[in-house]
């Protein structure tokens, strides 16, 4: 079975966008490779946080939807993203979050893993955990220094009201190997595993089903190498009895959408082509780009959306 690749992004609902910009951009000091609008959606933001090229595996997106409740945490919903950061990273995260930043719960270990916990601000669960050398391309304008910097995506974690059909989904369909149990989560890896490859399940069964909102997580996109890829890839989810959409075309990436049985909103991305297709390399980020078919519409679109500062100020945290 051609399994998928491990994370290609993921989705999460913010508040304000540019508290989300000075957070993501700011305190984490990753590079915004594209500022957009939501394709459903034109009149809010779409805001992409990567590496310095954008490279699959490493992207973060928010849709800044202040307006919704927050988010409630439950099953069939993924309560956590994970960020590598170099090994023997933390010390310089824990005190670079204590300067800018103040929701940090403190570190901890799983699966042989140093992670420190910590919420953005709008209350999404985050983790930075550290990883042996990944690669990754370094943003030379980041107030992070480049040895120091976030590697990429790390992994997720969700809850589920059953365990039995998501791991089948997740072994037979998309290719996942069970990798351990702690805690009362369960690891599966994919793609030979490491950073990037890493989906942690905790059976939930008296849990409340989770509701989107901001700071909650919207879905989990996973890594398919090309069209023909996620084909393959798509035909084995409908077989399994899941209905996947058709395929969508994200402008740099191909999308397919559809629920695991859990409920979990997953997405499967094609590597190319890439955040570089329709902006210079240099200026990933610096303006609005919207899909060909929303050109027309630009005055209006810009007219509607906030002014955002980028790059950010940091400001310690008092
Ligand atoms: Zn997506």
């Amino acid at each position: 079975m051609d399994a998928v690749l491990g994370l290609h992004h993921i989705t999460c609902i913010a508040g304000d966008p540019q508290e989300n910009v000075d957070f993501y951009a700011g305190v984490l000091g990753l590079r915004m490779v594209k500022r957009s609008v939501n394709q459903d959606d034109p009149t809010t933001y779409h805001l992409f946080y990567a590496d310095a090229q954008g490279s699959p595996g490493t992207d973060l997106t928010f849709f800044p939807w202040p307006q919704l409740p927050p988010a409630r945490l439950g099953t069939g919903l993924a309560v956590e993203v994970a960020l590598a950061v170099p090994e023997g990273g933390l010390g310089f995260w824990g005190e670079r979050l204590a300067r800018y930043w103040a929701a940090v719960h403190g570190l901890e270990s799983a699966f042989g893993e140093r992670r420190l916990r910590l919420e953005d601000p709008h209350g999404l669960p985050l983790a930075l955990v550290e990883v042996v050398e990944r690669a990754f391309v370094p943003w030379d304008e980041s107030p992070v220094p480049a040895d120091l910097q976030v590697r990429g995506l790390h992994g997720a974690r969700v809850w589920e009201a059953s365990l039995v059909r998501t791991e089948r989904f997740l072994v037979e369909v998309l290719g996942f190997v069970p990798a351990g149990e702690e805690d009362g989560w369960r690891r599966y890896t994919v793609a030979g595993g490491g950073s990037g490859c890493v989906l942690d399940v905790q059976e939930k069964p008296l849990a409340s089903p989770g509701r989107w909102g901001v700071g909650g997580v919207h879905h989990l996109a996973w890594r398919v190498r090309d069209d023909q890829h996620q084909q393959e890839v798509r035909h084995r989810v409908a077989w399994a009895g899941v209905s996947p959409t058709p395929v969508i075309d994200r402008f740099w990436f191909k999308s397919v959408y559809f629920r695991e049985p859990g409920g979990v909103l997953f997405e499967l991305a094609t590597d190319g082509p890439g955040f570089a297709v329709d902006e210079d390399l240099e200026r990933l980020g610096t303006a609005l780009v919207l899909p060909p078919w929303l050109e027309g519409e630009r005055a209006r679109i810009e007219a509607a959306l906030p002014r955002l500062r980028y790059p950010p100020t940091l400001e310690p945290v008092p």
